[in-house]
């Protein structure tokens, strides 16, 4: 793998070969960007370079949502245990006044990053 610091706390990966996992899993996915849209009133353009999980900088198209195309195994390990993370933080979402989420919503929504997850840690 070639990489050198890019001195931001990242390393550039030139051609490690590997398809990553953006770092910020919250920004992935259209199903979050509209979550995160309809909630807070925006969601943030994708940029042309993101930060990956295992701490490489790369340009977005050597990433991937889709659990099945990830060769980075850090990057699956700690895309599983955000999307854990974030599918309980979807249903306490829903438990908050003045939600835009209501239950059923909220659970269908993180069902489905369960489901994600536990693609992210099949092998
Ligand atoms: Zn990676």
């Amino acid at each position: 793998m070639l990489a050198v610091a890019d001195g931001r706390g990242g390393r550039i990966s030139g051609s490690d070969g590997h398809i990553h996992v953006e770092s910020n899993v919250l920004r992935e996915g259209a199903a979050v960007r509209d979550v995160l849209a309809a909630t807070f009133g925006h969601a943030d353009d994708l940029p042309g370079e993101v930060a990956t999980g295992c701490s490489l900088r790369v340009p977005f198209a050597m990433t991937c949502r889709r659990p099945e195309s990830v060769t980075c195994l850090p990057c699956r390990e700690r895309a599983g245990r955000q999307h854990l993370h974030f599918a309980e933080q979807v249903e306490r979402l829903a438990d908050m006044p003045g939600a835009s989420l209501d239950r059923p919503q909220a659970d269908r929504v993180a069902a489905r990053y369960r489901e994600l997850a536990r693609r992210f840690s099949d092998t």
